[in-house]
């Protein structure tokens, strides 16, 4: 591969920032039994009279060593949203540059594209909703900074192949950011394991999903530390407040918990798949790396509007590419999948 400068690919105004120096930066050390009078906090102790550490040090320290990765490695916001904004702000000059997506998938990329004044480029996913290497290339440009990359894929639900997106990581020169939301619920290993091969490769995870934790948001973003120095620059100092430092570090500390639990989604999983199967209404149910499940209905809109009548809510994706007549079936606890069932069999 050709050695990739980032700097080629950085936005002009960006090179050139220095990040904001907060108080906290300029004494660091604030676990020490200072008197702390540079910040103008309150001194009144309740918990959240501090501002929180602006680089999350315990919190990435504890992810680095469960990752296996270096804490300059990674980057935290507020949800993975942030961190998606982030990514476009760094490398995106507005009214300019293009993204590529790959529809159907997660309606943020786009979004964040219009409110960015980026086009974003959609190459739709072939039948097996993979990513259509050749219909990606021609669509590149030297404009072209960013191909976001979904695996497992939202609403499609399953993992791209290997292969596929290693060439794309090889043939496109702009950053492929692969976001692995639903990382935990598939059998195939992390793309974080190789961003010492790829220089041009991020990985975004959230603790939204498996680890149970949307309401806190937290976003994560792994990549070269050069990449990561570069986004630390533009990142607000304190993006990730201490309330959710706090319950992070809580909840990623206990992987006994998490790992039950994505355990009984699997299995929930696999019992849901069968059992949608038998219905006559459904056409066919997609194999899912995740938790989730996306089905073919004869009807999705009548089925949509019978469920809600029972008092259960799924979403219908019937209005994506590739996704006719679609509802995603998000895996509950087990009593929320048997009423599920139950009431699916009663629907005429
Ligand atoms: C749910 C989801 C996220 C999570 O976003 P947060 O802002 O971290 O909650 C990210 N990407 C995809 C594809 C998702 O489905």
């Amino acid at each position: 591969m050709k050695k990739l400068n980032i700097y080629n690919i950085v936005r002009e105004n960006v090179k050139s920032l220095t990040p904001y120096s907060s108080a906290r930066d300029e004494f660091k050390d604030f676990d020490t039994d200072m008197v702390f009078l540079d910040a103008n906090e309150s001194p009144y102790k309740n918990g959240t009279n501090r501002y929180p550490d602006p680089h999350q040090n315990r919190l990435k320290t504890q992810i680095a060593k469960q990752k296996g990765i270096k804490k300059e490695q990674i980057l935290l916001g507020n949800g993975s949203d942030e961190v998606l904004d982030l990514i476009f702000r760094v490398f995106c000059e507005p009214n300019e540059d293009n993204i590529i997506t790959l529809p159907p998938t997660y309606g943020m990329y786009k979004v964040l594209a219009g409110v960015n004044a980026i086009e974003n480029r959609e190459v739709w996913l072939t039948a097996d909703f993979q990513p259509d290497v050749n219909a990606i290339l021609e669509q590149i440009d030297s404009n072209t900074k960013l191909l976001f990359i979904c695996s497992p894929n939202n609403p499609t639900g399953n993992a791209m192949h290997g292969e596929v997106v290693e060439s794309l990581l090889y043939q496109f020169h702009g950053m492929v950011v692969i976001d692995e939301a639903y990382v935990d619920f598939t059998g195939t290993s992390s793309w974080i394991n190789v961003l010492d091969r790829f220089p041009n490769l991020i990985v975004t995870q959230t603790l939204s999903k498996a680890y149970g934790m949307a309401g806190i948001r937290l976003g994560m973003c792994f990549a070269s530390k050069e990449i990561i120095r570069i986004l630390k620059k533009v990142k607000p100092p304190y993006n990730v407040n201490q309330l959710t430092q706090d319950q992070a570090l809580l909840g990623i500390s206990n992987q006994d918990r998490v790992s039950f639990n994505v355990q009984e989604i699997l299995s929930e999983r696999a019992r849901l798949f069968n059992a949608l199967g038998k219905l006559d209404f459904v056409k066919r149910c997609f194999r899912s790396d995740a938790n989730f499940i996306l089905v073919r209905v004869d009807d999705a809109n009548l089925r949509y509007q019978q469920l809600l009548r029972e008092g259960i809510v799924v979403r219908n994706r019937s209005t994506q590419p590739l996704c006719e007549n679609t509802l995603r079936f998000t895996v509950g606890t087990p009593e929320e999948n048997k009423t599920l069932i139950e009431v699916l069999k009663t629907l005429e």
